[in-house]
């Protein structure tokens, strides 16, 4: 923060849900000096990155990695795939699946919008009972985001799959993971995911800047098929390139040195383990927000999200007050609302390299700007998220 006049002390805390805090030995591994990306030296990196990104990504098939933030994910994923004119039935459930609906529509695809009320996940049934009534399976494709960052809540994208199949629809099946991945336990293979989506600033604690597609057989085979115009996405480009240890242009290395160093960091934790303190954390986080008395967005426990909770204000108060007050008086930044949650809501980032007394000082922070803004609440929201941790 050199731009202040005064200098603050101690860390800031960075606990909005994305970008996420990067890990000291990640931002090490960036800091060597830049290879040469067409230089012998260069394919090892390569590979190592993309078998690691295999177990990440539970994907047995290829994993492309892109220079881009997670828009251009949502971009590569459908231009790759799909033809100008296709249908596609995307989910609404929150500000992102609002926005790669829009990247959708300006693709010249035709959108088939599935309404909600930002506060569930996606209705399974409703994704079977509108593919039933495709019969002649014009669908192409069903967009769902997992974790729906805007809102705190994750879709059961298990039971999403089942509803496709139970409605024996072809359609490929494309999922933003972006605040899932390495959050939440997803396996790109046991869900039979076409196209996983992601990105580098959430879960896998890098700084933004990288997108990822991992993609099946069936939508490699659609690619082969699809004839929208596009040049810098092209996966047949990316794939040929990778198998030499090579991409097709200059990748952003010293993110690939950051990349390498946070996957590992994720292995050796074991992503069971990784899954189970997100877990942990978010539980301790919800159990302070309802001894605060305050309402959390996500309102059907089945889809708690394991990397952030957005949290509601009460009617005449305003979030972003709050917000800015924390962050001038504590140094943290909180999530702001997205779109039509904006004001009304605050967002606890608990995603990525955080841990226990971390959560403790994020949740302390909250509760003295709560009093200081003279929002209505109840104390005693950190004891009860340490007895929580304690306990669990
Ligand atoms: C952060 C995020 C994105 C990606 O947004 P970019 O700003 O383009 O990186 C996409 N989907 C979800 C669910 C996200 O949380």
């Amino acid at each position: 923060m050199t731009n202040r006049n005064t200098r603050r002390a101690g860390r800031h805390f960075l606990q909005i849900p994305g970008p996420s805090n990067v890990p000291d030995s990640v931002l090490r591994a960036m800091a060597q000096p830049v290879i040469d990306h067409r230089g012998p030296d260069f394919p090892e990196l390569t590979e190592r990155i993309l078998e690691k990104l295999n177990r990440v990504f539970d994907c047995s098939g290829p994993v492309f990695v892109y220079p881009a933030s997670g828009t251009g994910g949502w971009e590569c994923a459908l231009l790759n795939c799909l033809s100008p004119g296709d249908r596609v039935l995307a989910c609404e459930t929150g500000h992102f699946a609002t926005l790669w609906k829009n990247v959708a529509e300006k693709l010249g695809l035709e959108v088939q919008w599935l309404a909600g009320d930002w506060r569930h996940g996606i209705d399974p049934q409703r994704v079977e009972d509108s593919l039933r009534q495709d019969s002649d399976h014009s669908i192409k494709a069903v967009l769902a985001v997992h974790t729906e960052t805007s809102t705190g809540v994750t879709s059961r994208i298990a039971e999403v799959r089942a509803a496709i199949d139970n409605a024996g629809h072809p359609a490929l099946f494309m999922v933003d993971a972006v605040s899932s991945l390495a959050c939440s336990e997803f396996s790109h293979d046991d869900w039979k995911v076409d196209v996983t989506v992601s990105a580098s600033q959430k879960g896998l604690m890098l700084p933004p800047g990288l997108c990822f597609n991992a993609v099946s057989d069936r939508a490699l085979e659609s690619a082969a098929q699809a004839v929208s115009h596009h040049s810098y996405w092209r996966w047949d480009a990316m794939l040929e390139n990778n198998q030499r240890g090579y991409f097709p242009y200059t990748p952003a290395t010293n993110l690939l040195y950051g990349l390498d160093e946070a996957l590992s960091l994720l292995l050796a934790e074991g992503m069971d383990n990784v899954f189970a303190r997100h877990a942990r954390l978010a539980r301790a986080t919800r159990s302070a927000v309802s001894a605060w008395g305050l309402e959390n967005v996500c309102l059907d426990e089945r889809e708690f999200c394991n990397s952030t909770t957005a949290v509601l204000v009460p009617d005449n108060c305003d979030a972003d007050v709050l917000r800015k007050l924390i962050l001038e008086r504590f140094d943290m930044s909180l999530g702001t609302g997205l779109g039509r949650m904006k004001g009304r809501i605050f967002r606890i980032g608990h995603i990525g390299d955080f841990n226990e007394l971390m959560l403790a000082g994020t949740l302390s922070g909250l509760e003295m700007g709560l009093e200081l803004a003279g929002i209505p609440f109840s104390k005693g929201g950190i004891n009860a998220a340490l007895d929580c941790l304690a306990g669990d």
